[in-house]
């Protein structure tokens, strides 16, 4: 997959986390980021949790898939993060 962009937005409808789950509501600050893979371009979002602990992965400890939905909380829940 190939990295777009990255932008700082408020969310205008609820999104899901990409990488803890959560429903970021509408009227969030949320970190857009758009990707082309295989099938295309794709768009995810991080909520304000999850931004807050991105500088602290290991981006070695991920494979070249990048984080699958979800998989940034067992990290952080493995991490200690969430204890
Ligand atoms: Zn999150």
């Amino acid at each position: 997959m190939t990295f777009i962009s990255q932008k700082s937005v408020t969310t205008r409808k609820p999104h899901r986390c990409h990488g803890c789950l959560a429903v970021i509501p509408a009227k969030s600050p949320s970190q857009r980021e758009t990707y082309v893979g295989d099938n295309g371009p794709y768009t995810l979002y991080w909520c304000a949790h999850c931004q807050d602990m991105l500088p602290r992965v290991d981006w070695r400890d991920f494979d070249d898939e990048g984080i699958t939905p979800g998989e940034l909380m067992e990290y952080f829940v493995e991490l200690g993060a969430y204890a």
